[in-house]
């Protein structure tokens, strides 16, 4: 297996003012191929710096690939750089020197002969093309090592990748490139550190597959990843295991891969011709636009109201008076009412309520911020579930909305 570095240059990128996004495309698309990325290094337009990040590439890694600083102008030293650790003479190439004049012409600018820079290569390097800029990018094998250079602005960048370098890459390296097969495991209702412990042995991955937990929003991410030479045994050996996991996180399970929450309770929605309506309290409407962030969900969702208030429980669900006197908002008993009132409005299938207090302010001694109710009505009951939420004001509401979603979904899948 091959292992790359990758390095960032850009003042601006270590100035915060640019989000280094390069990288993350780079380290998905060699992962994709099967190479191992060992680190990355962000570095500013400086000299000393570029030899440092490239000096550690070199040591360390089989292929380094940098983005940015391959302009016409004094703090562009890329190229620069890697010629000099790598001990490479540059050629002026008729080619690359043709292309770029063809540009100013078309521009109807003179070229300065600044740009020449850009026409420059070592001898062994192939250029490559930048369709969408003046840059060409660099592939250089050298010493064992793969160098390449591609442009800093991210279009440019992934144009070049994906057209000029992995096509060579794919060539380059096909008898290396392991298969890798991933399943992603997706779950909610237990954080992090209690999905691990029920995992338990199960955390010990047999050879060849890596496992890892990832906390995203409230859900959490069980990846399993296998590689190796023999293609059989690696989708085996990660089944195997998936099946394993799967039947220990049980209900908890909610989607694999790239299904999400919402797309796995729309299809449950939509195959079984279910309709649902929600009553909003603390979410303010969060989850009738994540329902709604689906197209086509007019099909199975009635709508909801923002029963922000007491008095829009009251007047517009029906939530009687002396509920919220002996029980207050924040409570089993209106999550209830607020789930059958809108059950009964909208005439629905199934109806979903939100009350809670997401922060803040507005706790009290036995009701924390993080405390809420989720209501479901259904034909025969009403089913209520407790949370008590960390975090801020902002996941609060969101874990929230996916809970209610969750609650629906272990609903019809297990009743
Ligand atoms: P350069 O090729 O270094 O002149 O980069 C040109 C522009 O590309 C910069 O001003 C940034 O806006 C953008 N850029 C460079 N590197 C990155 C990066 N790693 N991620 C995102 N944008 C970048
Ligand atoms: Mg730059």
């Amino acid at each position: 297996m091959k292992n790359a570095y990758i390095i960032s240059t850009g003042t601006e990128l270590l100035l915060g003012t640019t989000l280094d996004s390069n990288s993350v495309f780079l380290s998905q698309k060699l992962i994709e191929l099967g190479i191992n990325i060992i680190g990355k290094s962000t570095v500013g337009d400086k000299h000393e710096q570029l030899t440092r990040a490239f000096a550690l590439g070199l040591e360390s890694a089989d292929i380094i690939i940098a983005s940015g600083g391959l302009g016409p102008t004094f703090d562009d030293l890329t190229k620069i750089v890697a010629c000099e650790l790598l001990e490479c003479e540059l050629e002026l190439r008729e080619e690359e020197d043709k292309h770029l004049r063809e540009i100013f012409a078309q521009r109807h600018r003179p070229m300065p002969e600044i740009n020449l820079r850009q026409a420059m290569f070592p001898v062994e390097a192939v250029a490559l093309k930048n369709s969408l800029g003046t840059a060409p990018g660099m592939y250089l094998k050298k010493n064992d090592k793969l160098i390449i250079l591609l442009p800093g602005p991210p279009r440019e960048m992934t144009n070049m990748y994906l057209d000029e370098v992995e096509p060579l890459l794919k060539k380059d390296f096909a008898l290396d490139i392991h298969k890798v097969f991933r399943r992603n495991i997706k779950t909610l209702g237990l954080g992090e550190s209690q999905v691990e412990e029920k995992l338990g042995d199960l955390m010990h991955v047999p050879d060849g597959l890596a496992m890892a937990l990832l906390a995203i929003d409230g859900e959490i991410h069980i990846r399993l990843t296998a590689e190796g030479q023999e293609e059989q045994s690696s989708r085996q050996c990660l089944a195997d295991h998936s099946v394993k996991i799967v039947e220990r996180m049980g209900r908890n399970v909610f989607a694999f891969d790239d299904e999400t929450l919402l797309s796995r309770v729309a299809s449950l929605l939509l195959t079984r011709g279910i309709r649902l309506a929600v009553a909003e309290s603390c979410t303010g409407g969060l989850l009738s636009k994540m329902i709604t962030d689906m197209a086509g969900s007019s099909t199975y969702f009635w709508g909801g109201v923002i029963s922000y208030s007491n008095e829009a429980k009251q007047l517009v669900l029906g939530v009687k008076e002396t509920t919220l006197i002996r029980h207050g908002a924040v409570s089993p008993e209106n999550a209830r009412e607020m789930a059958q009132g809108i059950r009964q409005i909208a005439g629905s299938d199934f109806a979903l309520s939100i009350t809670g207090i997401a922060g803040p302010d507005g706790e009290s001694p036995d009701k924390p911020v993080g405390l809420v109710y989720i209501g479901l009505a259904y034909d025969g009951g009403c089913d209520v579930k407790e949370l008590r939420l960390g975090g801020g004001r902002d996941i609060i509401r969101i874990i929230s909305a996916k809970s209610a979603l969750d609650l629906l979904r272990r609903h019809i899948e297990f009743r």
